[in-house]
């Protein structure tokens, strides 16, 4: 074992604040980074977004040698060394696209000890001749990025990884860290015994991701409403999942024709098409990605506020880790996901058409974890978590059960409106017809019925297409309505419905909950404290900057440098200083140009 390397608090306090631009620690943080000079080995459960990379990051800068970081994919490599370069931290990685030449190089700036961080990939180790030119260096630690790449059992199982032992086996005595933000029991275990970790720290931060409000909307014109929710989200960023190819080209194509700045992505295209999408996306310059569950690990980008299930993802695993790509800079960002009983029904009968029986058996029970969410009345949150086994009581006061929560109307009237119309129309129409119906909606089909004659023609006009779905639902699970599947789904009145026709009973019902449908995010970014106006003054330097030095935008500063630096209005560097996320170097290199920003807005307000 090396003896433990003490550094002060001091040291760690100005390396944070003079290259990182930090005030303080976060949870975890420090206790990591102590461990490291400790020279023990460690392991890091924290959700994305908690601030995994400075725990290696800044004891690196510190440390005597080099860190050696494994990570999986080479784009992520680039923008980390990107970042840090611009942090006055000497990084370089090794992949693929380096040549011998550069490679050499990189050597030579290991050794006078300019380079603290270096970067590879996992295959890299496999090869024997570099292995040995890795033991001619000072290695103070090695840190393994998405560690969970090394279970068989997760989505993004990477073989390299499980040859990672070798590490262990040349360098028994350098500290490795192994970070991830898989939860999951097994996971855990795995990295713990291919790595060889010898007696670890290990911190198990919260899997909360309290800035990420969960909605369920239901879906019933989804196209339309995702139209809608986009073209209130600005410029800001987003993805939408859904489950299939076909799917996800069917809702780009009609995303575009509505002037909607998306672009599809799924594992079908070619891959220089896709890393198009994907680079676009990065760096600011294409707002929404819809994508299948193949866009995802490597998306590193700190501002992406929403993100959308299309339809239901297939488990709550693959929920929390899709949607944690959303606000990795903890500013407010929302996970929607678009709900329908169709969607639902239709999965498990996929599910359930499978060969093999136990593993539709385990497919079928985690899927019913999402069938459970969705229709769950209690705070969504504290559902999710306790399914992680970690167990809340409190309410989260952001999810849309906790915002608006669920609550009974009389629907006697209402229900008589829907039920007698279907009487009206004869029974000739589905769901979608008998709201035009009562909408009042003049198309082809209903004048040439004439159904626009008919007594209940328009007495609904004054509610939402949402909320006459929301009321239809009811009725139908609740059984006073059906749908024919041998006449298009028309609806058609049952036993039951004419107790409610005749009044003879009051009928309660769930009163619908659309209209606030995911707004929300907006009016909480809006009640932020920090000049808007001046922020999108801010957000355009950076894009030209970014396209300048060609990196992505957030390299240069992340939404929350911006939104602060906006709070603050710093005229002076100084002032800038104390901005969250600017440090010296960024300082010396971005300062003077954001100043000049600053400055001339303030001189245009008078
Ligand atoms: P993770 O790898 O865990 O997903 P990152 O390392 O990318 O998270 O960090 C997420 C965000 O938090 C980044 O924008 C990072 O700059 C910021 N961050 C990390 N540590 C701190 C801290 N101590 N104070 C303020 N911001 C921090
Ligand atoms: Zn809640």
């Amino acid at each position: 074992m090396l003896p433990p390397v003490v550094f002060s608090l001091d040291d760690i306090n100005h390396a944070l604040k003079h290259q990182f631009g930090y005030s303080s620690l976060r949870d975890g943080q420090a206790q990591v980074i102590e461990s490291v000079y400790q020279s023990r080995d460690s392991l890091v459960l924290m959700p994305t977004g908690a601030g995994k990379s400075l725990c290696y990051q800044l004891p690196a800068s510190l440390l005597p040698g080099v860190t050696i970081v494994i990570s999986p994919l080479i784009a992520l490599m680039k923008d980390q060394v990107d970042s840090l370069v611009r942090q006055g931290i000497g990084a370089a990685y090794i992949n693929s696209t380096v040549d011998q030449q550069s490679t050499e190089q990189i050597f030579a700036g290991i050794s006078q000890g300019q380079i603290k961080l270096l970067y590879l990939a996992p295959e890299r180790l496999n090869n024997h001749y570099f292995m040995m030119c890795l033991t001619q260096l000072k290695i103070s630690l090695f840190a393994v990025d998405e560690a969970h790449c090394i279970s068989q059992w997760g989505h993004d199982f990477r073989p390299a990884y499980t040859n990672l032992k070798i590490v262990k086996e040349n360098f028994p005595h350098v500290p490795m860290m192994a970070l991830t933000a898989t939860a999951d029991v097994a996971t855990r275990k795995d990295i713990l015994a291919q790595l060889n970790l010898n007696d670890p720290y290990i911190y198990l931060g919260s899997f909360d991701r309290p800035n990420i409000r969960l909605t369920l909307a239901e879906k019933y014109y989804g196209d339309q409403q995702i139209t809608r929710y986009i073209k209130k989200q600005k410029q800001d960023s987003g993805i939408i999942y859904c489950n299939s190819r076909w799917q996800v080209e069917r809702l780009t194509e009609y995303l575009k024709g509505q002037g909607i700045d998306a672009d599809a992505y799924h594992a079908g295209l070619d891959i220089a098409l896709r890393n198009s999408v994907q680079d676009r996306f990065i760096k600011d310059k294409l707002q929404v990605v819809v994508a299948t569950v193949a866009f995802g690990l490597g998306i590193n980008k700190p501002n992406i506020r929403f993100v959308i299930h299309f339809e239901p993802p297939r488990t709550l695993e693959s929920y929390y880790q899709e949607i944690g790509r959303a606000g990795r800079d903890g500013l407010p960002a929302e996970a929607l996901i678009l709900h329908d009983d169709k969607d639902v029904e239709r999965i498990k009968k996929r599910i359930s058409d499978g060969e093999n029986e136990q593993r539709v058996n385990v497919e079928m029970q985690r899927f019913m974890a999402i069938s459970g969410f969705v229709e769950a009345q209690i705070c969504r949150r504290k559902v999710v978590l306790n399914y992680f086994a970690q167990f809340t009581k409190d309410a989260c006061g952001n999810c849309d059960i906790c915002l608006d929560p669920p609550s009974q109307f009389d629907a006697t009237q209402v229900a008589q409106m829907v039920l007698s119309c279907v009487y009206r129309i004869e029974q000739q129409g589905d769901i979608k017809y008998v709201i035009d119906v009562l909408r009042g909606v003049k198309n082809e089909v209903i004048i040439k019925q004439g159904h626009d004659q008919v007594s209940t023609f328009g007495i609904g006009k004054d509610k939402t297409p949402g909320y006459w779905f929301s009321i239809i639902r009811q009725l139908i699970h609740l059984g006073y309505l059906q749908q024919d599947i041998t006449q298009h789904s028309a609806l058609m009145l049952t036993q039951a419905s004419h107790a409610v026709l005749k009044a003879q009973e009051p009928l309660m019902l769930a009163s619908p909950r659309l209209q606030n449908a995911s707004y929300w995010r907006h009016d909480q970014a809006g009640n932020k404290s920090y000049d808007r106006q001046l922020f999108s003054k801010l957000r355009a330097l950076r894009k030209t900057i970014a396209e300048a030095e060609d990196i992505a935008p957030y390299i240069v500063f992340n939404d929350a440098t911006l939104s602060d630096m906006a709070k603050r209005q710093p005229t002076t560097p100084q002032a800038m200083l104390n901005v969250t996320g600017v440090g010296d170097t960024k300082l010396a290199r971005y300062g003077s140009a954001f100043l000049v920003v600053i400055k001339e807005h303030l001189e245009s307000l008078g």
